[in-house]
């Protein structure tokens, strides 16, 4: 394994934020990261994927570890169901692919997310109605500290909105090797319930879709509504969509009419960010080469040559804003580094 020294990091995160990692290892295989795991020369260590779920802020003073562990194995199939493991460095959306190829159904909404299979269970992953852990078995893990292996079943992972236990207690102990999902393999159940898929398959003249057709059916939807980050420098949904209880959007409803919203549960009620952040005046924001997209008020952007500190303040200056109007905290969804 070569260990590079002063890399640059603008091409490993899809902000395009040019810091640099003080040690860089790319891993290919379980023996390297047992072996970099047991080097004491690089007591810091920081893990990274497909560096789309994250704001670099400032030179990254550790052993940067890009998982890079490929491989994708049948483990079990029956009639209708199939067990699959996909090795955390395989990027998700060519997973998503080799899994429609199969006819294997339960990610088909998920097409087109960044990032790498590794990381998906850490923000459990969720687009058009479905999330990872949806289909989610387990994954295993390397603990950093003794390298010990450690399987994760579904409860232990304890899955929400954007959220898992590794965004939170198990942050940064770990390394996830590889994930393994229950998928179907006939009578694939679809979810077309978001509009947006249903217009989508009706301009398909498509009555009745397959798990191909949705996933079509996703990427054009997603390639019309988010900009890709080769183009322009983003991490996706910077913020979380904020969960309120029913009594403050009650008010909130009383002063501002048409605030959209979405129940999440007889006492709470989940309101888009971006409709927040869109009346708080910061939709299509340009503060030279940075700023908020012009049609996505969630989607922070990096015109080239921004630095993360820069993207920062501004997602503080918008989070200040939308709290002094709604009196709403909203959180960022990107790991902030
Ligand atoms: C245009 C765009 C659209 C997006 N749309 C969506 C969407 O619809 N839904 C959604 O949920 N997300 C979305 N995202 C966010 C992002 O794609 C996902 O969060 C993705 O899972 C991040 O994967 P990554 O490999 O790039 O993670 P990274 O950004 O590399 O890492 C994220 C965090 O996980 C840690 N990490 C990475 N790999 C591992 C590992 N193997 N073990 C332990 N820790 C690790 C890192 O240290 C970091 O803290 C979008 C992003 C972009 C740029």
């Amino acid at each position: 394994m070569h260990i590079q020294q002063n890399i640059s990091l603008k091409s490993y995160n899809t902000f395009g934020i040019d810091v640099k990692a003080k040690h860089f290892v790319s891993a290919k295989s379980l023996q390297d990261l047992q072996e970099v795991l047991s080097s004491s020369a690089y007591p810091n260590k920081f893990i990274l994927g497909g560096g789309s779920n994250m704001l670099l802020t400032k030179d990254i003073d550790a052993l940067v570890i890009l998982i890079d562990l490929k491989g994708i194995e049948v483990v079990s199939q029956s009639r209708e169901h199939v067990i699959v493991k996909a090795y955390a460095g395989e990027n998700w959306h060519e997973f998503v692919l080799w899994c429609l190829k199969n006819n294997f159904g339960g990610i088909e909404n998920l097409s087109l997310i960044p990032g790498n299979v590794g990381s998906a269970p850490i923000q459990n992953i969720g687009a058009y109605g479905v999330e990872l852990k949806d289909v989610f078995v387990s994954c295993e893990a390397i603990d950093l500290k003794n390298r010990s292996i450690r399987t994760f079943n579904k409860a232990d992972c304890e899955f929400d909105y954007r959220e898992s236990i590794f965004k939170q207690k198990l942050k940064d102990t770990l390394i996830i090797t590889s994930v393994t999902l229950k998928l179907t393999s006939s009578n694939h159940k679809l979810s077309t319930g978001y509009g947006a898929i249903a217009n989508q398959l009706q301009e398909y003249n498509i009555a009745q879709p397959t798990i191909q057709d949705i996933s079509k059916a996703v990427i054009a939807i997603r390639q019309s509504k988010l900009p890709d980050p080769k183009d322009i420098g983003n991490s996706g949904s910077f913020f979380k969509n904020p969960v309120i209880s029913k009594t403050q959007f009650e008010v909130l409803k009383a002063q501002f009419p048409t605030i959209p919203s979405y129940e999440v549960s007889s006492t709470e009620i989940k309101v888009p960010a971006g409709w927040l952040i869109e009346q708080a005046g910061f939709k299509g924001k340009t503060l030279g080469n940075y700023g908020v997209h012009k049609d996505q008020a969630l989607v922070l952007v990096n015109y080239g040559g921004a630095t993360g500190q820069d993207i920062l303040q501004l997602a503080r200056l918008i989070q200040k804003t939308v709290f002094k109007i709604f009196n709403i905290s909203i959180e960022t969804e990107v790991n902030i580094i």
